[in-house]
Formats: C-alpha cells, structure tokens, sequence
C-alpha cells in the first residue's frame, strides 16, 4: 500500500517526501510546522472528515429514499411526492461521488461542493430538518473558503 500523507491523508508519490496536496514536508514533525502549514493540515483533515460524512449521509441518504418509494407519506399527492423523492435519490447519488473525490482533493469538490450543500439545505428546510439545514451551512461554509479553493485546485 502506497504511503499517506500524515498531514491530509493523501497518497505519496514514491519517493517523494514532499506532499502533492499539502506541500509539507511529511517528515518534519508536527511541532516544527509554520502557522500556514498548520492551518492547511487543519483544513486537510476537515475535508478528509466531511468527505467521509457525505459518503456516509450519500448511502443513508440512499437506502433511504428506495424506502421512502416503497412507503409513500399518507396525504402527499403521489407525483409531488416522487419528485422529492427523486430528487432525493440522485443527489445521494451525488454525495457519494462527492464524498469520494474529496477525499482524493480533487478540483471540482469546491464548485460541486458550493452546490451541492446549497441543494442540500434548501431540500432540509423543506423537510424542516434544521440540524441538517444547520450541518449543510457548516459543510458550505468550509467548502467555499478561499484556503479550501487553494488546497484543491493544488495553488498552495
Ligand atoms: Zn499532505
């Protein structure tokens, strides 16, 4: 198995002592980090940690709404009701691949990100989920920080 960054989790290059994501120095010992370095390895395991909850509220978010199909909520007009439902499925669909390529620091999780939590919030304030309206806000606002932006698009 290919070495990781102690830092952001990331895989090492071979032979490589520098990360690719980062840009520390995977040998320099957490005391010795720059305040900069810090903040970006904070930011690193961040995202490292919302990745795995999208992945997670993905599959939750999937089981579900194929549930929620077989069990439709008494009173709600059908077709308004699979809509949502829809609606539901894909963007678990969604935070899934999400989940995964954030974990990998890939370029299009801080746009897909931005809208995917957004989408997300509207459809918790419909349900008037407010902890996941609270988690949605959360997750937007570390997604769309400028030192976010940097750590994907590998500007650091
Ligand atoms: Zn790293």
């Amino acid at each position: 198995m290919a070495k990781r960054c102690r830092y952001c989790f990331s895989a090492l290059k071979e032979g490589n002592i520098v990360c690719g994501v980062c840009k520390i120095d995977s040998a320099k010992d957490r005391n010795t980090l720059t305040r900069e370095e810090k903040t970006v390895s904070y930011f690193c395991r961040t995202l490292h940690l919302m990745a795995f909850l999208a992945a997670l509220g993905g599959i939750l978010g999937l089981v579900g709404s194929l549930a929620a199909i077989f069990r439709p909520i008494p009173g709600v007009p059908k077709p308004i009701y699979f809509i949502f439902v829809a609606i539901n499925l894909v963007l678990a669909i969604l935070f899934i691949v999400f989940g995964i390529s954030l974990a990998r620091y890939k370029k299009w999780c801080h746009t897909g990100g931005i809208v995917l939590y957004s989408l997300a919030i509207g459809m918790n304030l419909m349900q008037m989920n407010l902890i996941g309206v609270l988690f949605g806000a959360l997750f937007l606002y570390y997604i769309s920080l400028p030192v976010t932006r940097k750590i994907l698009y590998g500007e650091l």
